[in-house]
């Protein structure tokens, strides 16, 4: 039996704000590691620093921290085995660059820019491909075609090189990834990878796997992206000794867009409106604003809920989860390997089941803090909870409380001209100038007793319910929206449902 600990990493690269795909791996990993009694390590992977962008490595932090994703260890932690960002790893490289070169597996190349591109073309001009590798790599500037004199001259005048891996000829890789079940590669259609760049730095290829191994990884979840990268890291294991410490692999499914087909994307999302981001970014060159779930309303428990039946099913028809249920039952095992469609109404979906599950009181007090407050509103919490109890299920986001609501807290001035020329018409003011009547001396204006009074009248005057109910509810709405009538006047009480009839009636003879 394998005993060995389990410890996953998430290694994104700082490269701009991370996409919820990134979010969903991270997912993953926490959940594989939660489950299994593992750690969850975040890691830095900013060798290639030309693309290293300002802010995006505490946008990572936050993002998995908003969504409750807890680290373990490594950046945003503590841990034994750092640091955790790779650039201040640097010096750890170069030694496993000159024990693969020493062993044979990878060489010095010194080909410039322009010798590549030159080579390049002259094979477009074939109508071929470039490869750099077995069937190239001879007649290339690289140091398997120099004396060591040759080699050892360059070196010394400081002539600019990378470090390549030099594939194997023939070889057929077999590896098992946890997702994809048996996967092989041939080696001899892939090609010499950059494994060292002349600015001192490893690139991703040989950073990741040596600090997999330095880290003690035991499992390596990550984006299907990675899939044809495989063969060079397992060949990397291999041709440094570390064979027997192979991490398993698991390439997750790719997130597709809702319409259409291909990987989800952040134009989608402008196009479609909807974040693909989990917080609001704002470009440090561009000032360009993307925006976020958090910032839309969304609720970390809901958008986690939602990333995590991407590409993973519980083998039930249950869809709501919390991430502590998450943890104890994820499995690699129900991830599956097609592409899982992003559906935007689902998401919203998702943040309804739970906003709905809030209690009242929570809700109002959400409401109070980031709408009502800033209205400079005041208004008693029970009088708050039993307005929310009423609309609460129209809504996704508490934010969209407000246009269910305003008329609780604001006399209408306006009324819907449509609703108006429906439902006021002759005979109308006759009418609401006797409900005022009927109100006035009601003691209870609970909801069931004004509504059988009311009813009661209506019925004696054998008219239509709607010739009272659609000017009263225009009267108390501004239009003809609102819940049960009753609930509406139950919530203004009885001096502010007549000031509103009287209110309607002065209007529309004005
Ligand atoms: N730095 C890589 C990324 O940005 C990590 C890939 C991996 O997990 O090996 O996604």
């Amino acid at each position: 039996m394998d005993t060995k600990k389990v410890r996953v990493r998430f290694a994104p690269s700082p490269t701009g704000p991370l996409h919820m795909g990134g979010v969903r791996t991270a997912l993953f990993n926490y959940l594989f590691a939660k489950k299994n009694n593992g750690d969850f390590l975040l890691r830095i992977e900013d060798t290639d620093q030309t693309r290293y962008v300002e802010g995006a490595e505490d946008y990572i932090i936050e993002s998995l921290k908003w969504c409750g994703i807890n680290i373990d260890e490594g950046i945003g932690a503590t841990g034994d085995l750092g640091p955790y960002r790779q650039s201040d790893r640097k010096d750890i490289y170069r030694k496993y660059s000159d024990q693969l070169i020493e062993s044979g597996n990878a060489y010095y190349a010194f080909d410039t820019a322009e010798e590549l591109d030159k080579v390049r073309s002259e094979f477009e001009a074939e109508k071929k491909t470039f490869i750099y590798n077995h069937t190239t790599r001879e007649n290339l500037n690289n140091s398997l075609n120099m004396t060591e004199d040759e080699l050892k001259a360059k070196l010394e005048s400081g002539e600019k090189y990378v470090v390549r891996f030099k594939m194997p000829l023939d070889r057929t890789v077999e590896i098992h990834d946890m997702i994809r079940k048996d996967v092989s590669f041939k080696t001899s259609t892939l090609d010499d990878k950059v494994l060292f760049k002349s600015d001192g730095m490893p690139t991703y290829h040989l950073a990741n796997v040596v600090d997999d191994y330095l880290m003690k990884i035991s499992h390596v979840i990550r984006g299907e992206e990675w899939l044809p990268s495989l063969p060079l890291h397992a060949l990397l294991y291999e041709a440094l000794g570390w064979k027997e410490s192979t991490p398993e692999f698991a390439h997750l499914p790719l997130i597709l867009k809702p319409v259409g087909k291909g990987k989800l994307s952040k134009r989608d999302g402008d196009k479609l409106g909807f974040p693909v981001f989990p917080l609001e970014w704002k470009d440090p060159k561009s000032n360009e604003i993307s925006m976020g779930y958090r910032e839309k309303g969304y609720y970390p428990e809901s958008f986690v809920n939602m990333l995590a039946l991407l590409g993973w099913n519980p083998g039930t028809e249950q869809e709501i989860f919390s991430l502590e249920e998450l943890s104890s039952i994820f499995s690699i095992e129900r991830v599956g390997k097609a592409g899982a469609k992003f559906d935007p109404e689902k998401t919203k979906w998702f943040n309804r089941q739970y906003l709905l599950n809030k209690p009242n009181c929570e809700l109002g007090e959400e409401f109070k803090s980031t709408v009502l407050n800033k209205k400079g509103i005041s208004i008693e919490p029970n009088k708050l909870e039993n307005i929310i109890n009423l609309v609460k299920d129209r809504v996704d986001f508490v934010a969209e409380l407000w246009e269910q609501t305003d008329y609780f807290f604001e006399t209408p001035s306006e009324y819907d001209p449509k609703t108006l020329k429906k439902a006021y018409k002759d005979g109308t003011e006759e009418i609401l100038t006797e409900l005022i009547e009927v109100l006035k001396p009601i003691e209870d204006f609970g909801v069931e007793n004004t509504e059988n009074i009311v009813k009661e009248w209506v019925g004696a005057k054998e008219i239509g319910f709607g010739k009272v109910m659609n000017p009263f509810r225009l009267a108390l709405t501004g239009g003809a929206r609102g819940p049960h009538i009753f609930d509406i006047t139950n919530v203004l009480g009885k001096d502010e449902t007549i000031n509103r009839i009287n209110k309607l009636i002065e209007f529309k003879n004005n």
